[in-house]
């Protein structure tokens, strides 16, 4: 699983000073200091271990917290709301459209997870809040997305709108969102192509996408497993198109976490989602403080 030797190298940092009684400003320098190099081994962007380190450094050689009965504590509970703070402070949800439908488009480079996903999210809003959602195949430049994406639909009795893949993925979707329109489906799930790397072509193809279907959230799907480049795709994606959250997938293998601690500072975007796996359950609605616990063990 993710964050298993930052974790390990997190708790090593703190432990030495709960094995204290008294705590020095020196023993807070030691501890940052360590603390700083397992964020950067765990591959955390060095401007957000910048910031996050000075934070708690701060907070840390405070007189209170120094003075206090149990220093040791406290400077954990400041590193754990710091961590918190620094993954979005907040939960936050999926904007949903006052009127039916909420539409919600998935985008992301190829192999992130986008279709794997946009059968989760139907599924979560199936189980949580029985939704009717329909579900529009707009990958035609991959024509197993299409198929891969009716399995799924197929798996959960949701309806999937295709034109193959010879008709441009705008018109699929201009299509698709007036069929949800006449048949009122409360959520439009629209799958979209990803390419190796971003390119034009496909910020454009994603932008006319955009115009066409007025969505209310648009996820970005990245890989936690590769690492730094997770976090410039959403940065890129972000200042291309406007995401309004991202969907960190694959945190159930083996990956240093890096991407997922840093993704929502550098873009400003939180992170709605979590994948933990290949199955359509396994998908987590994020919890910046559950995520802190986790991560500190
Ligand atoms: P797309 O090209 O973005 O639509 O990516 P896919 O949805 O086809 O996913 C690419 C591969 O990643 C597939 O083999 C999925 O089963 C796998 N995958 C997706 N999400 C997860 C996840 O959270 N964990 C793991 N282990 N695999 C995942």
């Amino acid at each position: 699983m993710a964050f298993e030797s930052l974790t390990e190298r997190l708790q090593q940092a703190m432990s030495k000073l709960r094995k204290k009684g008294k705590v020095s400003e020196a023993d807070v320098k030691e501890m940052m200091r360590e603390i700083r190099l397992a964020l950067l081994e765990a591959d955390v962007n060095l401007q957000v271990v910048k910031e996050f380190t000075k934070n708690v450094r701060e907070r840390a050689v405070g007189v209170e917290v120094l003075e206090s009965l149990s220093p040791a504590q406290q400077i954990v509970k400041i590193v754990d709301e710091e961590l918190t703070k620094t993954l979005g402070s907040e939960a936050v949800g999926i904007e949903k459209n006052p009127k039916i439908p909420t539409v919600i488009m998935m985008v992301g480079l190829q192999g992130a997870g986008k279709t794997t996903f946009a059968g989760k999210l139907a599924n979560h809003l199936i189980k949580t809040e029985k939704a009717r959602p329909l579900m529009i195949a707009g990958d035609v430049y991959r024509p197993a997305a299409i198929d891969q994406l009716k399995v799924l639909g197929q798996q959960l009795d949701v309806p999937v709108f295709d034109m193959g893949t010879e008709v441009s993925p705008v018109e699929i979707v201009r299509q698709g969102m007036e069929l949800a329109r006449e048949k009122k489906n409360d959520y439009v799930l629209i799958d979209t192509a990803g390419r190796l790397h971003i390119d034009e072509a496909l910020m454009d193809e994603l932008k006319q996408i955009k115009e066409i279907a007025q969505p209310n959230e648009i996820l970005l799907v990245v890989d936690a497993m590769t690492g730094q480049d997770a976090v410039n795709v959403a940065d890129s994606f972000n200042q291309q198109l406007g995401i309004t959250g991202v969907v960190i997938t694959k945190l159930d293998g083996d990956t240093r976490g890096g991407a997922a601690l840093s993704i929502r500072s550098v873009t400003g975007a939180p992170i709605k989602f979590t994948g933990t796996g290949e199955k359509l359950t396994d998908l987590e609605v994020f919890h910046p403080d559950r995520m802190s616990s986790r991560i500190l063990g």
